[in-house]
């Protein structure tokens, strides 16, 4: 199956963290790390009193399970420092968060595919763009037309 990643850092060094994420990324078992897109320096979603983040795209080619991936990069933004606080989208070394997974639509207590808020954060899909310049979601909804919908002129090169 394809699954596309969100990868995300605001601390620590992010130039660091996303290298580091890929590195492990590229060693998962039953995956092949298939695509990386350019880096892109954007403003924080949540409270604006942080860093710009770092964001990227990935593709795997799995043959993991939905919830045994999100195992994994749980697994790797722990090893990376992760600390999960009381506040929502504040600042963090490492987020790794599955956009898609295949044309599965997914709800269980532990994962929403496609990510639930995916089609509002330009952070999200300007990267998933410059991979999958032809994708169309489990909607049917081409990607670039979600693009074009959205203000992406905050969007930079890292
Ligand atoms: P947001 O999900 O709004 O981007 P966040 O990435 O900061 O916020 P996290 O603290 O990383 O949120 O994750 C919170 C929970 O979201 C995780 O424990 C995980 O079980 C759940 N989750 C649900 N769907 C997904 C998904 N598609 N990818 C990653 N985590 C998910
Ligand atoms: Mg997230
Ligand atoms: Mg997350």
């Amino acid at each position: 199956m394809k699954a596309y990643l969100a990868l995300g850092s605001n601390l620590a060094n992010p130039l660091h963290q996303v290298q580091s994420a890929l590195d492990a990324l590229a060693t998962l078992p039953q995956t092949t790390l298939l695509a990386t897109s350019p880096f892109y320096r954007t403003p924080p979603y949540g409270p604006p009193d942080q860093p710009d983040y770092l964001n990227a795209a990935v593709l795997l080619e799995t043959d993991l399970a939905p919830e045994a991936l999100l195992d994994q990069t749980q697994r790797i933004e722990l090893e990376q420092g992760r600390v999960r606080k009381d506040e929502r989208w504040g600042p963090r070394t490492l987020d790794l968060d599955i956009m898609l997974f295949g044309d599965l639509t997914l709800n269980t207590p532990r994962l929403t595919v496609p990510h639930y808020d995916m089609h509002n954060r330009a952070f999200m899909l300007v990267p998933l763009l410059a991979i999958a310049p032809t994708l169309t979601m489990p909607d049917g909804t081409p990607l670039k037309n979600l693009v074009a919908a959205l203000d992406t002129r905050a969007i930079k090169c890292w």
